[in-house]
């Protein structure tokens, strides 16, 4: 199965992917988190990628595009993905269904997490992350059981830089005027399937596992 998590920065997806990945099965393919280690990496897409992440900004289509069809075409995706803030634009989901169509596949299900701007910005200047594997905390949310350290690798738990307020204005811009779009595009295919994703981590995952198993085969 196909699936791509849809929603502006600090929705859940990060989160919820965890949960999805470990229903059904499939890698979890995030651009963010590939270009934040490509960063860390210092490698050409990461010094090319930086100067738009650290603005808050959309890398650019032709950097995105490829490097995702290079995860996608792993063995470990043969039987589907999850995608995890990408497309994010409608340069990016036309490319994806050109693949996919190449590929005589499709996405099966695009889940929307919708979420109101305030409890965007207080849940994403709240988060912090692992540096070390990029586990997702939230100083208030989900704290870690000893402050800065993470539950799951022992590694330091700090914030994303670019999760500073003035960053995080900048990039709900991007979402809204290049990837709420999508929103658009994908109900048009009938593919589109919205989540309240303001309640709780435990009760947007029960949605998703209602979701999930009403459209097994
Ligand atoms: P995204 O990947 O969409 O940017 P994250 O999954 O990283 O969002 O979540 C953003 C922040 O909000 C994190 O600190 C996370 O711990 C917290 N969070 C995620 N889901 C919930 C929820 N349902 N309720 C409260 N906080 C949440
Ligand atoms: P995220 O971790 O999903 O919040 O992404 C962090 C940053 O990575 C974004 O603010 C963008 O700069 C960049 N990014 C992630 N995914 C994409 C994408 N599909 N297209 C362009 N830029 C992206």
């Amino acid at each position: 199965m196909n699936v791509m998590l849809l929603g502006p920065p600090g929705a859940g997806k990060g989160t919820q992917a965890a949960h999805i990945v470990a229903l059904l099965g499939i890698p979890h393919i995030s651009t963010g988190d590939a270009f934040r280690l490509a960063i860390r990496e210092q490698s050409v897409l990461g010094v090319r990628a930086k100067e738009f992440v650290d603005q808050g900004l959309l890398v650019p289509d032709e950097i995105t595009i490829g490097i995702v069809f290079e995860r996608c075409e792993k063995e470990d995706c043969a039987h589907g993905f999850l995608l995890d803030g990408f497309p994010r634009t409608i340069a990016q989901a036309q490319a994806l269904d050109a693949w996919l169509h190449k590929r005589h596949t499709q996405l099966d299900h695009v889940v929307q997490l919708h979420v109101d701007t305030d409890i965007l910005i207080e849940r994403i200047t709240g988060r912090i992350v692992c540096a070390s594997c990029g586990a997702t905390y939230h100083r208030h949310f989900a704290p870690t059981r000893t402050a800065g350290v993470c539950d799951a690798c022992g590694g330091v738990v700090m914030s994303r830089a670019d999760d500073a307020k003035e960053k995080v204005v900048v990039r709900l811009q991007e979402y809204e005027e290049k990837t709420a779009p999508l929103i658009e595009y994908y109900r048009e295919r009938h593919i589109l399937r919205t989540i309240d994703g303001k309640r709780s981590k435990e009760e947007v995952a029960a949605q998703l596992d209602a979701l999930f198993v009403c459209s097994a085969p």
